[in-house]
């Protein structure tokens, strides 16, 4: 059987998540706009994201997958897809909270107290350093060293594009621990506080992002900082890595809809040589592209969520998802600021905003190639059977 419908409860979260993204986000848009347009930081102040977060939480909107033990709502990954879908309706870059990166529930007794929790709570904020400047795509590369010193551990190196690297009270930080096994048990993943001594400095984008190159220089913590076990480090890094891939086009399936709906809006509404510019075909044909790509971006992400749900290895169609939705989301924002004329290139709008922004689906978290390769090697070793995404 193949069942394209979503649950009652699915349903049902969905629309609360819809109406909250109306009412409470969508309302702000033009005002960041503004405060952005007179050059200040791109998105919501971190006191705006609070209050938000909070005021979800008044709602039981918290955690929404994090298990129910740890106060969370423990939803499914198909939920959690469609719910990302609703975010990606607005601009402006929103989560909810009671979140915590997956690899900290390897956390042991301590440091599920001192990290897990008040990360969980909101009180802490962590940060994942795995990317160097000699080491992207390539993240085996890594050269960031961790020396053990008796009770300590003594780390020395560099890691850029860190996502929350300026916020964060602890990084998870991969370094090499044996450089004879590298990447193969050679890697572990430590919990460096920032009173450890590791600094910051903030990296400008052409988006909203604002990642972090982090310095760590005789950077000491204690044994007892290793995150799971010691070699592990490698494997962990990846789990974070792989786990949430396809929420990512997940957000782009939003941001299509509502650039596709201010398309077909403006369309309808622009009038050249007499007519609507929605009566031509060079419109229509754009418009119809944007909608059936969307839509198959859609059947691609619930797949790879509903692939989760299963236990069964999602890799694959995560990154057809992944790759998919960084491609088409970054046509659909180009033709939906064509179809703006002169209007979408300005920063009244949110589309040239939104086109910078889905620019960075495509290099982060695996690029494009990087996708590209996966799923050529999947079909060219055999792991993945041409045709056999019905089996
Ligand atoms: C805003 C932002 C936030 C980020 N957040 C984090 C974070 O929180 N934590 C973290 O650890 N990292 C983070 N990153 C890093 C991100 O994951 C890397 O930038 C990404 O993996 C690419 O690595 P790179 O920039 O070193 O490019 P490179 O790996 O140097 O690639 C350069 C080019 O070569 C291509 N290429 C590389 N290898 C191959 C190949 N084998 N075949 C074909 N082409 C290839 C790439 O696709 C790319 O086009 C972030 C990056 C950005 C921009």
């Amino acid at each position: 059987m193949v069942d394209f419908a979503l649950t009652e409860e699915q349903k049902g979260i969905r629309d609360w998540v819809r109406t909250f993204v109306e009412r409470e986000i969508m309302p702000m848009e033009n005002e960041v706009l503004r405060r952005e347009r007179e050059g200040a930081a791109p998105g919501l102040t971190a006191e705006e994201g609070r209050e938000l977060r909070e005021l979800a939480r008044k709602s039981g909107f918290w955690g929404v997958q994090t298990p129910v033990e740890y106060g969370g709502m423990g939803l499914d990954a198909v939920t959690a897809a469609v719910i990302e879908a609703e975010l990606g309706r607005t601009f402006l870059t929103f989560k909810f909270g009671g979140e915590a990166d997956n690899i900290l529930f390897h956390a042991d007794r301590r440091q599920r107290e001192e990290y897990l929790l008040p990360t969980i709570e909101g009180t802490r904020k962590s940060c994942f350093a795995i990317t160097e400047p000699g080491a992207g795509s390539d993240a085996k590369a890594i050269r960031t060293r961790a020396v053990r010193d008796g009770d300590h551990w003594v780390i020395n190196g560099e890691k850029t594009f860190i996502t929350g690297g300026n916020e964060a009270d602890f990084a998870l930080v991969f370094a090499v621990t044996d450089p004879d096994k590298g990447a193969d048990g050679g890697v572990t993943c430590f919990i460096a506080d920032r009173e450890a001594g590791w600094t910051s400095e903030p990296i400008d984008t052409m988006g909203e992002r604002r990642p972090a190159s982090l310095v760590f220089s005789d950077v000491r913590v204690p044994h007892s900082a290793v995150l799971g076990e010691e070699g592990n480090g490698f494997r962990l890094a990846m789990q974070w890595i792989g786990k949430g891939r396809y929420l990512l086009p997940a957000r782009a399936i939003g941001a299509c809809e509502r650039l596709l709906e201010m398309a077909v809006r403006y369309a309808n509404e622009r009038t050249t040589f007499g007519a609507p510019i929605a009566d031509r075909q060079a419109i229509q044909w754009m418009i119809a592209d944007s909608e059936m790509e969307t839509e198959a971006l859609r059947l691609l992400v619930l797949r790879a969520a509903w692939q989760v749900d299963q236990g069964a290895d999602s890799r694959h169609h995560q990154s057809i998802a992944k790759l998919y939705g960084g491609q088409k989301a970054n046509e659909i924002v180009d033709r939906v600021m064509q179809i703006h004329g002169g209007m979408g290139y300005t920063r009244e709008l949110p589309i040239e905003r939104w086109y910078r922004d889905l620019r960075l689906l495509r290099i982060y978290e695996g690029t494009d190639e990087i996708q590209r390769r996966t799923i050529a090697r999947d079909l060219l070793t055999g792991r993945v059977k041409v045709g056999s995404s019905l089996d």
